[in-house]
């Protein structure tokens, strides 16, 4: 028990698994039924310090106190909420540390087809469908060339519960009920989450097994790290998969993507055919679209061939520009056009909405911590 406080950042409570949490409760002489209470507490109704936990006796709430336990909620720093409906959290961790995490309120358009059900609802007023991009480091070392955030270099892994964290901070800003909204998280922040694995992945299992998401309401995506592919192809409780691919051939993968001399398109691609789909799942393929660069119609081309044979869909998105960023955004007619060539081949293509473009929330451009 005190070395999965320790791994939690001092006596920080959140990031805890049920398991973790009995032990606790054990080592306290409390009876079994106390970690449930502790677990709901937490996770489900969401509760930001111990005192408001009024299940717990008080007498044990003091003793936890005593010894320096909290629940260890990140909290807001700051929100810098977009025209169209997008908010930018700057998000602070106990050591200081700060992420972004963006609500978007109806999402951008990438969940479209990927057997999520998540864009098959009609929306009605309000956020009832909504999306959290949550962050899984602070900073990142992959260096996509089209990144802010690669800029940064990594500069620590999350937690677990600094990862939740970020979701209960939003939900609890936006007033979320679990009952009534259909909220998808996407794992595309700062950081690549399979550089992250083991609390990446233990943070989903607390999303599904207390907040209450369902697995196929999450979306990881991924830059390529192939070992962690098969173990997330394996894992019993899941997240859909997206593979940010930018690229049709090796040559200029490497360009924009240095990790793509590491592991190559011809062994990513064995393992997106490797990987074992659900019933009505899809993987998506994340493409950003630079000008001049990996536009081309026969670009296009090229991924149709690469693509063929995957179960899949491709988000294209045209680049948003940001300061040190060496590439231009194309024009819409090319990127219609790139993704007329793609739905010709046979591979349904969707042009992701940029949204909160003017506070540096858009895709690639998180860890403008200032507005
Ligand atoms: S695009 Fe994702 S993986 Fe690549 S540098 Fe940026 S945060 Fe890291």
């Amino acid at each position: 028990m005190a070395s999965s406080l320790r791994q939690n950042r001092g006596n920080q409570l959140l990031g805890l698994n049920f398991q973790e949490l009995s032990l606790l409760v054990q080592s306290h002489k409390q009876p079994d039924y106390r970690a449930r209470q502790l677990f709901e507490a937490i996770y489900t109704q969401r509760q930001a310090d111990l005192e408001s936990i009024s299940t717990l006796p008080r007498n044990f709430r003091a003793i936890l106190r005593d010894q320096g336990v909290e629940i260890g909620a990140p909290t807001i720093e700051k929100s810098f909420p977009s025209v169209d409906g997008t908010i930018r959290y700057l998000i602070a961790m106990t050591d200081g540390e700060t992420v972004e995490t963006v609500w978007m309120p109806e999402g951008d358009g990438g969940e479209e087809a990927d057997g999520s059900e998540a864009g098959d609802e009609t929306t009605e007023k309000g956020f009832d469908r909504a999306t959290i991009c949550v962050s899984s480091q602070i900073g990142c070392a992959v260096n996509c060339q089209f990144c802010l955030t690669a800029q940064l270099g990594v500069k620590r892994n999350l937690t677990a519960g600094e990862i939740i964290g970020q979701v209960i901070a939003v939900l609890n800003d936006r007033r979320v009920d679990m009952e009534r909204h259909r909220i998808i998280i996407v794992f595309m922040g700062m950081g690549e989450p399979f550089l992250n694995y083991p609390e990446f992945m233990k943070a989903v299992r607390l999303l599904v097994e207390g907040v209450g998401f369902s697995e196929s309401r999450m979306t990881v995506s991924t830059s390529g790290i192939v070992p962690r592919i098969y173990d997330f192809g394996s894992e019993p409780v899941r997240p859909k998969l997206a593979i940010s691919l930018n690229a049709p051939n090796d040559q200029l993968r490497e360009r924009i993507m240095p990790l793509n001399r590491k592991w190559n398109l011809e062994v990513l691609m064995q393992a997106a055919r490797d990987f074992p789909l659900r019933n009505r799942e899809r993987i998506t393929f994340e493409y950003v679209l630079l000008r001049d660069v990996n536009d081309r119609l026969e670009h296009a081309r090229q991924v149709v061939e690469l693509l063929r044979g995957i179960r899949c869909k491709v988000n294209l998105i045209a680049l948003n520009p940001g300061p040190g960023i060496a590439f231009a955004t194309p024009d819409q007619e090319r990127v219609h056009a790139f993704q007329q060539v793609l739905m010709a081949g046979g591979i349904p293509a969707f042009i992701r909405r940029p949204r909160g473009l003017d506070i540096y929330a858009a895709c690639g451009q998180l860890k403008r911590t200032v507005a």
